[in-house]
């Protein structure tokens, strides 16, 4: 890929989604309706509040914060490994509109620019703010890393615990996901390789 490609948009990833237009008063609206089909009486007690709040909940989900990727120079670092580890992000499946919680852990090797650590989970986070499948994230996170730091060497790996199969019988509440993205010499290289899987899965329990 080339740094012009970089400098526009990267592959694969979809243009930044503009925020999502919610309309609150009809979502609410919708929620009560819900419950009425689910057989329940909107206007108990308990339920009175409901239909506000998870309207509420759902569209401070669908707006996350910009992903801003501020870079600043810092030439002598070039070829180092650059990790974070331990990002941890919710996001909703897009199949059952269930939560799934991501742990991400993301690497790159600069060239003559460094990434704000504190950008990584903004980015994340941006991603998984919206209905999602884990694959897909894997990709967006990937790719808008590349941009941002203009490299092609970038790795990301994603555990993820997805409530659809959790929630469904006692065997599947330990299940996890993983998905991994290795590019450029990631890829190529399998002491780097190791290097990233080593960290990014040493929390997992013994
Ligand atoms: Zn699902």
């Amino acid at each position: 890929m080339s740094s012009t490609d970089l400098a526009t948009r990267p592959a694969g990833a979809e243009a930044a989604p503009a925020q999502p237009c919610i309309d609150l008063a009809r979502v609410e609206c919708l929620f009560t309706e819900l419950l009425v089909a689910f057989g329940e009486d909107p206007t108990r007690e308990g339920l009175v509040g409901t239909p506000r709040r998870a309207a509420a909940s759902w569209a401070s989900f669908l707006s996350p914060a910009p992903a801003d990727a501020a870079c600043f120079p810092e030439p002598r670092l070039m070829g180092q490994m650059v990790l974070v580890d331990g990002v941890s992000v919710w996001s909703k499946c897009e199949h059952h509109l269930l939560p799934m919680h991501l742990t991400v852990a993301a690497a790159y090797l600069p060239g003559e620019e460094v990434l704000g650590l504190s950008k990584f989970g903004r980015i994340a986070q941006y991603y998984a703010g919206r209905l999602q499948v884990q694959e897909r994230f894997t990709g967006q996170v990937a790719d808008h890393l590349a941009q941002a730091v203009n490299s092609p060497d970038i790795a990301v790996h994603v555990e993820g615990q997805h409530l659809c199969m959790s929630m469904r019988g006692v065997r599947m509440e330990d299940a996890r996901t993983t998905t991994l993205q290795a590019r450029g010499r990631f890829e190529k290289d399998p002491v780097l390789s190791q290097q990233f899987l080593a960290i990014a899965t040493r929390h997992r329990a013994a």
